[in-house]
């Protein structure tokens, strides 16, 4: 039976002794010859971080690659940090993002991080740019995947945003009483024009709402599509099959519009019955 540690392999042991143990006569998978115990042997096992042992000569080329290697992840601290943080925003509920990406189903589907990193320098990957998933509620992979400069776009200077004649995003931020932050990430992750960012700050009463409290309001409005009942449910369909409107019967109901049509469409759907 071969017995094989790492990329040596035992041939046949020896009369020498080191410490009392036997030594062995191994052959590495390049084809020299070297000595080792059995503890050795079984120790590089445990602490070789590039699957050694090797003979002297193998151990020396596997330790520069593994430098090297190194030496790539090193590089581009930026690039590992972009790739190591999508992971995590998909994977570790943990991590301040992952409401908005894992928890709503978006995965990480590069193999690993390294893949991520490797796809990235062969596909146009540089400092100034920034991830862009291209559906964004796709997931992190090659195909749903670009780096494009949108973000320093906002802060090129030669393409300064305006809106209602204010010039630059630090200050339409400041018009609008939102951070530059939110403001980027609404143009440029959410991709909503400034003319649809101001409509919301105007008709929206949750446009200067903290997350918290938009968070609360979502799950009472969940509850209040419940509100009405199969019976009122009906009765609105009758209505409406009368004349009526989902306008009118949402102010006779004194509901928003959507949860009439819920409620209509889960009469349709059957759902009331479950
Ligand atoms: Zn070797």
């Amino acid at each position: 039976m071969e017995e094989r540690y790492g990329h040596l392999t035992i041939i046949e042991s020896t009369d020498k002794r080191k410490n009392s143990y036997v030594v062995y006569k191994c052959k590495c998978d390049c084809g020299n010859i070297v000595y080792r115990t059995k503890s050795s042997l079984t120790s590089s096992v445990k602490t070789s971080k590039n699957g050694g042992p090797y003979c002297d000569e193998c151990a020396k080329k596997s330790q520069q690659q593994l430098v090297t290697k190194h030496g790539m992840w090193a590089k581009n601290r930026r690039l590992y940090g972009i790739c190591k943080g999508a992971k995590a925003r998909c994977e570790n509920p943990k991590n301040t993002s992952y409401k908005d990406y894992g928890a709503r189903g978006i995965k990480f589907k590069f193999n690993s991080i390294q893949h991520m990193y490797k796809w990235s320098l062969e596909n146009g990957y540089t400092d100034n740019l920034s991830i862009d998933r291209i559906d964004n509620n796709g997931d992190y992979e090659p195909s749903n995947c670009r780096w494009v400069d949108i973000y320093t776009q906002a802060n090129n200077k030669r393409d300064i945003l305006q809106f209602h004649g204010i010039k630059g995003t630090k200050n339409i931020a400041k018009y609008l009483g939102i951070s530059i932050r939110r403001l980027t990430n609404m143009l440029y992750r959410d991709k909503i024009t400034l003319d649809e960012i101001y409509e919301k700050s105007k008709t929206d009463p949750l446009f200067y709402a903290t997350n918290t409290e938009r968070r609360s309001f979502a799950q009472r409005k969940r509850k209040d599509e419940w509100k009405i009942n199969k019976e009122e449910a009906i009765e609105i369909v009758n209505n409406i099959k009368n004349g009526s409107s989902i306008n009118r019967e949402a102010n006779r109901m004194k509901v928003d519009f959507k949860t009439i049509k819920t409620a209509i469409k889960r009469l349709e759907d059957g759902i009331y019955d479950l």
